[in-house]
């Protein structure tokens, strides 16, 4: 059933290349801006206005020219008259003429007779005139466009929207943004061992935690999830499953890629689909496959629940990230390196992932990192423990006291 030439035992980052090859930039479609939150842009957006619109106020307090008030100290006060107010969103239309003031708030524009602001805690409203205590500053007016110009580019093509970028797009002028389409992902948990939360359970029976587990990542990939019911381990129902799936864009199975004669994943795709991968040189997370059903790509990813978990944020959310079109580098790549708090042991000619927790010692300014226990890839409570992976490359072990790089956990929530 399994032919002998196929590509296996490939590091991360080979993986990451076919992967990547598979998925194409979804389509774009418009959504008004709050909804477009978490999403990812699909063009670059140059901005419609200059902001601020014009030269305004960055503080509540008055207008004037500086040149009045350069000598004006907490003894010797300068008097200007108070010819008038501009709140914010109006103009002052009159004159302001040497000697003269105007009361002025935060964001309102600033008269063109008038060169620089003092703040009112600086000054002392006297009747219709006003005591400044000190020389006003040109610093406190805000320059049109010292923000965002007309027709330069804030917000680029690939950028995932968070609250910052959702901002720059209102400040803007934009009402809708494009964004790239949300790639459906259906998952898929296969296992006759393998029951619903919420139900009885029986010796030997274990609840599906790999599609929530799994569908949550997708979710946090900014993609949508769509769990399947559990297939059992028949070829004929699988089979049955995969034709009907209906609508997804990315299947990702868990479960049935390892070396056991009820591993009908494998089979199915080795016999009636295409492989493209079968097995990475990693731990946890050996057997992942990814291959085709009928032109759709298709994730296999290990039973085990830590490595179905592993896989899919090392490799599998690259496919999710180029279908998005996202520029930002892939989460769970990025390393820093901190010092062994104990050994870790390396497999073999695999790169071994270790769960682990990271500590900043405030003395030294440098990181420790100390596994989280056991490391069987079916311990899944070590992953809400895990605030790492510590990295222990082919052929090597690590002892406490050495230099270790660490992936970073902590990050993607948005
Ligand atoms: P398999 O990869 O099918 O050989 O499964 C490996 C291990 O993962 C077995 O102990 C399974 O019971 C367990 N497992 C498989 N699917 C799931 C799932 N959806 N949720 C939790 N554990 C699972
Ligand atoms: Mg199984």
């Amino acid at each position: 059933m399994i032919p002998k030439n196929y590509p296996t035992q490939l590091s991360v980052p080979e993986a990451i290349e076919i992967v990547r090859a598979e998925a194409s930039r979804f389509e774009s479609e418009e959504q008004p801006l709050l909804s477009a939150y978490g999403r990812v842009l699909a063009a670059d957006l140059a901005s419609q206005v200059d902001h601020p619109s014009c030269n305004n106020s960055a503080l509540d307090g008055y207008a004037c020219r500086a040149a009045d008030t350069t000598h004006a100290s907490e003894d010797n006060p300068v008097r200007l008259n108070v010819v008038g107010d501009v709140p914010a969103g109006s103009v002052f239309e009159g004159t302001i003429n040497p000697g003269e003031a105007v009361g002025i708030y935060t964001g309102a524009p600033v008269p063109d007779d008038v060169d620089a602001i003092i703040a009112v805690e600086q000054t002392e409203r006297d009747g219709d005139a006003v005591l400044i205590r000190r020389p006003a500053s040109p610093n406190d007016i805000r320059p049109r466009g010292q923000d965002i110009r007309a027709g330069e580019i804030y917000l680029t093509e690939g950028t995932r929207l968070g609250p910052a970028q959702i901002g720059v797009a209102a400040s803007m002028g934009y009402a809708r943004l494009p964004v790239v389409r949300i790639p459906k992902i259906g998952i898929l948990s296969t296992g006759d061992e393998v029951i619903e939360p919420g139900q009885p359970i029986r010796d030997g029976q274990v609840y599906n935690s790999n599609s929530y587990s799994v569908a949550s990542l997708v979710r946090q990939a900014g993609a949508e999830p769509v769990i399947l019911p559990r297939a059992v381990d028949d070829p004929a129902v699988l089979r049955d499953t995969l034709e009907n799936l209906g609508g997804v864009d990315l299947l990702v199975t868990s479960g049935g890629v390892s070396m056991g004669k009820y591993d009908f994943v494998r089979d199915l795709l080795f016999g009636e689909g295409e492989v493209l991968f079968w097995k990475v040189a990693i731990r946890p997370g050996g057997p992942a496959l990814f291959g085709r059903w009928q032109g759709l790509p298709v994730f296999g990813l290990p039973g085990n629940p830590v490595s179905s978990m592993v896989v899919f944020m090392l490799i599998t959310r690259a496919w999710i990230d180029k279908a998005l079109g996202s520029a930002s580098p892939l989460p769970y790549h990025r390393r820093i390196v901190a010092t062994a708090a104990c050994d870790f042991k390396g497999a073999g000619f695999k790169e071994a992932f270790r769960r682990s927790t990271v500590r900043l010692d405030s003395k030294t300014g440098t990181y420790s990192v100390d596994t989280t226990g056991n490391q069987s890839s079916g311990v899944l409570t070590s992953m809400t423990q895990a605030d790492g992976l510590a990295v222990v490359p082919p052929y090597q072990d690590v002892s406490a006291g050495d230099r270790i790089e660490v992936i970073v956990l902590n990050e993607g929530f948005y």
